[in-house]
């Protein structure tokens, strides 16, 4: 990977250009081996080096047609709504929501870690009445919970999470999905973690809204969110007694940018864009089927080589998500040893691996093999680093 460099210059006089002035800041190369981003691949850093044209350039919207349709693909859907939105993932999460909810609408929420909580969050805001059936950190959603959640109260949305990368669990969507649409309500799956990581199949699920993010397993720049509805979803939307609250993440008006009229409703993000389409054509190219099969093998291979050196998975292996993995830190390094450690891992090495969040902090790690990081040289680097840290730090400060 190459170094990346931004040259910030000083201008001297009348819009001259004095090289003189020019002051260079080196960032430092890094594996990004965290929840997220992951490290782009040099072919999506260069296609966001291009040229700037217009948003409502005839090539642009071709472009975006290009992603449009890409990201069908991937997300497992014949919707028509699917789109990347210009905002980070937890702008898609709020993008479902505010427009499925009205006030007074009830939604059940599945939660088993920080996304499930922050949805619960973003619904509460969006007025509506919330049931969180929360589960153990570490486990699936309770699943019997929300189906007797959805059996009580015949919720209008149901919403739960694929890849809770806070916990490294992968959810099963069907068996909710399936009784949730039987009881006539929407279903809203995150999959910021999941997307070209796993094989999605909205369609076959049964998903109504699903929202991702760029910068996980399409290994792009942060700051698009993939963004899909059914047309249940957007009848849903239509029959509104009252208008969706945000202007901006009203999907009638983003309709207008990203359907058939192609009008102005803001400016696209397009060196973001420029960067996504490569992203999505790298999966596609690969084909989701051997890109799966590669995020499973370097988390397999992650799990047995940190083993001997203390780390043991904390989710069972059948909800394990390859992208995400937690690991347990060995008990003699203690929460302040952990940090210590990953601090050295960053500035010795280069390598980024994430701290536990909430619940976990302090007590896992999470390490992140997402999309062109889920390989097993980013796992041979990351235990020789290790490695070399334990052992030539004993008792880790
Ligand atoms: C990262 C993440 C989000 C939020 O995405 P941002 O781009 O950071 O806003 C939401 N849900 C899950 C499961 C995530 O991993």
């Amino acid at each position: 990977m190459s170094t990346l460099r931004v040259l910030s210059t000083a201008h001297g006089g009348e819009g001259g250009y004095d090289a003189d002035m020019q002051t260079e800041n080196t960032l430092p190369t890094r594996l990004l081996l965290g929840p997220g981003p992951s490290n782009a691949h040099p072919e999506v850093l260069a296609a966001m080096a291009q040229p700037l044209i217009g948003h409502l350039d005839p090539a642009f919207l071709a472009l975006l047609d290009g992603v449009q349709t890409d990201l069908r693909t991937l997300f497992g859907t014949d919707n028509r709504f699917t789109l990347p939105l210009s905002a980070p993932g937890s702008a898609g999460m709020e993008a479902c929501l505010v427009n499925l909810l009205e006030p007074g609408d009830r939604i059940v929420i599945g939660a088993n870690g920080v996304f499930g909580r922050r949805m619960s969050e973003v619904a509460h805001r969006a007025g509506a009445q919330v049931t969180r059936i929360d589960s153990p950190w570490g486990e699936p959603v309770d699943e019997a919970g929300v189906l007797k959640a959805i059996q009580d109260e015949s919720p209008d949305v149901v919403a739960f999470v694929h890849a809770e990368t806070s916990t490294g669990v992968r959810q099963d969507p069907e068996v909710i999905a399936r009784h949730a649409r039987e009881a006539g309500s929407l279903v809203v799956l995150d999959c910021v973690t999941s997307l070209a990581g796993l094989t999605l199949e909205l369609d076959r699920w049964g998903i109504d809204a699903a929202y991702s993010g760029s910068q996980k397993c399409l290994s792009c720049s942060p700051g698009l969110s993939p963004l899909s509805f059914s047309e249940r979803a957007l009848e849903r939307v239509r029959a509104r007694k009252v208008p969706v609250q945000s202007w901006f993440l009203d999907v009638s008006l983003l309709d207008g940018y990203y359907g058939t009229e192609r009008v102005y409703h803001h400016t696209a993000p397009i060196s973001a864009l420029y960067g996504l389409q490569a992203g999505v054509r790298r999966a596609l190219a690969e084909g989701m089927p051997a890109r799966s099969a590669r995020h499973l093998e370097a988390a397999e291979y992650l799990i047995e080589k940190v083993q001997p050196l203390g780390f043991e998975p904390l989710v069972r292996s059948e909800y394990r998500l390859p992208p995400l993995t937690t690991l347990r830190i060995p008990e003699n390094l203690g929460a302040e040893g952990e940090s210590a450690l990953r601090r050295r891992l960053l500035t010795q090495h280069g390598i980024e691996v994430g701290g536990g969040l909430g619940e976990l902090a302090g007590q896992v790690w999470r390490v992140g093999l997402m999309g062109e990081n889920a390989r097993l040289e980013c796992v041979d680097r990351l235990v020789w680093a290790l490695d070399k840290e334990l052992n030539s730090n004993p008792g880790t400060e």
